[in-house]
């Protein structure tokens, strides 16, 4: 239910949780965050409020400067550790709010394909869609449309590709997301609020947008796959 992904210079463990208890407004089951670790993709989950994430955090830290975290309101699967998000399925971690609404035939169809599932989420199809069009030799940009192109449904998404550690791929199709642009940073929030602690430059995505986030700034796509150039607005800082 909440969503943040950070592109970053400084320890990002600390700045997911930090972000995500300023989207606790919204409600959620159980909280998690994602990042790479010398190029392996690691992830800490914990069902419950995000203290129980910050507990498996003290015991087992996560050390990267860029990463993805999530605080789940369940829609699909119940609020377990293996349902919490980050989902992960070869190179690809993904965070999502909203609801694949064709996440069963796609899920048939990667069963069918030899793909093993770890969770009984809607979310989990993205991230095998995504690594399964990674593995036929795309560019993570033209992976990450060719897997939009096959959801439908009302949904915000963030991913982070093993081997691609300064990149962070984002999109929007119906939830709300924000860009914030930073100092050789960049973030992606649920909204400016999430990023209220590191910038007070936030894009607003459009629709159908998807965007390709690094250190250098952030590309953002329309629905047809067309670069786009968005407003940035200066919002009144909340930190
Ligand atoms: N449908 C997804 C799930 O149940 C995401 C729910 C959310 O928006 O937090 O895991």
């Amino acid at each position: 239910c909440g969503i943040i992904g950070i592109v970053g210079t400084q320890p990002v463990a600390d700045r997911l949780v930090e972000s995500l208890k300023r989207l606790e407004y919204r409600g959620y089951d159980s909280a998690g965050i994602a990042a790479q670790v010398d190029g392996v993709l690691e992830r800490r989950r914990a069902p419950g409020k995000l203290k129980e994430l910050e507990k498996v955090l003290a015991g087992h830290p996560l050390e990267a400067t860029t990463g993805i975290g999530h605080t789940r309101w369940a829609t699909h699967g119940a609020p377990t550790e293996a349902n919490a998000h980050p989902h992960i399925a070869g190179r690809v971690a993904v965070v999502h709010n909203g609801i694949i609404e064709n996440f069963a035939e796609l899920k048939a169809e990667l069963i069918a394909a030899g793909r093993v599932f770890s969770s009984q989420t809607d979310t989990e199809v993205v991230a095998h869609l995504l690594d399964s069009e990674l593995a036929t030799g795309l560019s993570p940009l033209d992976a990450f449309k060719a897997t939009l192109d096959r959801l439908s449904g009302a949904f915000a998404l963030c991913v982070l590709i093993s081997g691609e550690d300064e990149v962070i791929l984002a999109a929007r199709n119906g939830p709300p997301l924000a860009v914030g642009h930073g100092d050789g940073e960049m973030f992606i929030g649920s909204d400016g609020l999430a990023l209220g602690p590191f910038t007070n430059k936030i894009t607003y995505l459009e629709d159908g947008d998807y965007v390709l986030a690094t250190h250098d700034g952030a590309r953002i796509f329309d629905a047809t796959g067309q670069e786009v150039a968005r407003a940035v607005k200066t919002v009144p800082a909340s930190a």
